[in-house]
């Protein structure tokens, strides 16, 4: 009795090694600065307000913060230079 379709083997062609590798990224995760992407913060005293961050590279001062990976804060970083040579 050959049940035809059925392919047990085939699920074994992929090594679980190299599943365990694609799906666990290596991403690096900072907080960066939501305008010009340094990751040169500090925290302010925010008092009632929680926390404050301060950038170092171009005296942002607000609540927010981006979470990013290196790629996204180069891009961040790209934009904020961009702008700065158009103004
Ligand atoms: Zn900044």
């Amino acid at each position: 009795m050959a049940q035809a379709g059925d392919a047990p083997c085939s699920a074994k062609r992929f090594n679980p090694d190299e599943v365990d590798y694609l799906f666990m990224k290596p991403e690096k995760i900072i907080e960066v600065c939501p305008v010009c992407g340094s990751a040169d913060l500090y925290y302010e005293a925010g008092g009632y307000t929680g926390k404050i961050y301060h950038c170092k590279n171009c005296d942002y001062m607000g609540a927010l913060i981006v979470e990013a990976d290196e790629e996204m804060a180069k891009a961040i970083k790209d934009d904020y230079e961009h702008k700065k040579h158009a103004a």
